[in-house]
């Protein structure tokens, strides 16, 4: 059940009135191509602009408010350590982490929202049995979860590897997942070949690899791993 939401009736920094468009120098209004404050795309210190910011009406919503509270993403001012700290959106006092939306979410243009990206998990057994295999699965799992990532499905910790990977590709193929998740790059497979071979095959679908142990150079080729 969704909560139901206040609508206010005017745009906290311009001040026009719902479903009018904000004015040229509103700070509240989004770009609506890639759901950030429209002033960040005309600031001194942006890139070159590459695209068309739109003229957003105001709807009645601070942009991104809701999705920090449904995705649990507030922050909260913490007088022991003097500094903000992540919260729950239930916290009273708390307000939206907007800068982890910006930079954990993915924006939907069509319908002005931002949706967390979602992870299949993947990982072959490893040295050390069920119990070593089933800790790095539920390492992995706080791991995306810390960085916003809603697990969707997790394949290969038991069962015939090629058939588990050969299900992460169908789930990246049929759009039900934006990333893929691994513990370290060797999760990938026993040698550097098979390792490539997946991360293009990734690539080619226009998804990555994220994980604890994953480094790519600025091309987006796996280049190594870490200790996590
Ligand atoms: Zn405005
Ligand atoms: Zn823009």
């Amino acid at each position: 059940m969704t909560t139901p939401r206040l609508l206010r009736a005017t745009c906290p920094d311009c001040g026009v009135t719902r479903g009018e468009t904000h004015t040229q120098t509103c700070l509240t209004v989004e770009c609506l191509h890639t759901g950030m404050p429209r002033a960040s795309c005309h600031s001194e210190h942006a890139p070159p602009l590459d695209h068309d910011c739109g003229n957003a009406t105001w709807d009645g919503r601070w942009p991104g408010h809701d999705e920090c509270r449904d995705f649990g993403w507030h922050i909260t001012w913490d007088p022991a350590t003097e500094a903000w700290v992540r919260c729950n959106s239930d916290v009273p006092g708390s307000g939206p982490d907007l800068g982890r939306l910006r930079e954990q979410a993915i924006w939907n243009s069509q319908n002005r929202t931002w949706r967390q990206r979602r992870a299949v998990l993947y990982g072959r057994p490893r040295s050390g049995g069920r119990a070593t295999t089933e800790g790095a699965a539920a390492h992995l799992r706080g791991w995306c979860t810390r960085r916003g990532l809603i697990v969707v499905a997790e394949y290969g910790t038991a069962g015939h590897a090629e058939l588990c990977w050969q299900a992460v590709l169908e789930d990246l193929r049929a759009a039900h997942a934006d990333v893929v998740a691994v513990h370290a790059v060797d999760a990938l497979g026993p040698t550097p070949q098979q390792v490539s071979a997946r991360a293009r095959a990734v690539e080619a679908l226009g998804a990555v690899i994220v994980g604890p142990g994953v480094r790519f150079d600025r091309a987006g080729l796996v280049t190594g791993t870490t200790a996590a």
